[in-house]
């Protein structure tokens, strides 16, 4: 977790970074609450960024336009303006349920619904799956990406502000239902309205509740910045996808290179 929307997805020697921001004020109406756990110059060596949209607390001009181009910024279609008002060199855009390989991993673009344009990812590496939801709402895409998808792993919002940005706290329930996920790891946490008015009760201990009250299995780990997770092994796990890469060896899909040289690097947080 570096912070906020922004994670760190490594497996079989990949990396991927997530909607990647590294600006440490927020704006005029939201505040920052923690600086990210890393600075842009520590993730450029990575294979590709995964840009759910265009919105200031999920692309970071300055990392973007620092980023050799050889890195692939996959992200939605129909916005061409944000190939350079972003500054990303080899952007490709997406189309839902397009598919495209970066390193070891398999990548799926899946519908999103957000106030801009906008695209979430399903990511296949080292025989683990996971879900990235940039800031949607739940919609009944949702269960379709269950269906086509085995998830071990949702990376979504939880929580949302009096005017909802993201799914809340309600939604993210039905949201993991649909999905069928094993682990959620929240994420959009990273960032507070100023004005109380936007503020709500909404949180990770909130979801949590609603999610066993409806009687879900599913896990929550709740990283704070520099916190990395590790999937657990598949191998007793029912193969219910049509895409998924079978039976790879025991993996660590969501594990933090080694960027304790950086000494910022905490614990491991498991599920
Ligand atoms: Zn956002």
């Amino acid at each position: 977790m570096v912070g906020h929307s922004t994670v760190l997805l490594e497996g079989a020697g990949t990396r991927l970074l997530t909607d990647p921001w590294f600006g440490t004020s927020g704006n005029l109406a939201y505040r920052r609450l923690a600086p990210p756990a890393f600075r842009r110059e520590e993730l450029r060596e990575i294979d590709g960024v995964l840009f759910s949209h265009g919105h200031w607390d999920h692309s970071d001009r300055k990392f973007l336009r620092a980023l050799d181009a050889r890195v692939p910024v996959l992200g939605p279609s129909g916005s061409p303006a944000m190939r350079w008002l972003k500054g990303a060199r080899n952007f490709r855009p997406m189309r839902p349920w397009e598919r495209c390989a970066v390193g070891a991993a398999a990548i799926t673009a899946v519908p999103a619904l957000h106030l801009a344009r906008t695209v979430g990812f399903v990511v296949e590496l080292d025989g683990s799956c996971a879900y990235f939801a940039g800031d949607t709402y739940h919609r009944p895409f949702m269960a379709e990406i269950g269906r086509r998808f085995r998830i071990d792993v949702a990376l979504m919002p939880v929580a949302t502000f009096r005017l909802p940005m993201t799914m809340g706290d309600r939604g993210a329930v039905a949201a993991v239902a649909d999905l069928g996920t094993a682990t959620v790891i929240p994420i959009h946490l990273g960032i507070a309205p100023r004005s109380p008015l936007l503020r709500t009760a909404q949180s990770v201990a909130s979801f949590e509740r609603r999610l066993r009250d409806a009687g879900s299995p599913a896990a929550v780990v709740h990283l704070r910045e520099g916190e990395s997770w590790a999937a657990p092994a598949l191998a007793m796990k029912p193969n219910r996808s049509n895409t998924a890469i079978a039976s790879g060896p025991q993996s660590q899909a969501t594990t933090a290179r080694d960027l304790s040289s950086s000494g910022r690097e905490r614990s491991a947080a498991r599920a």
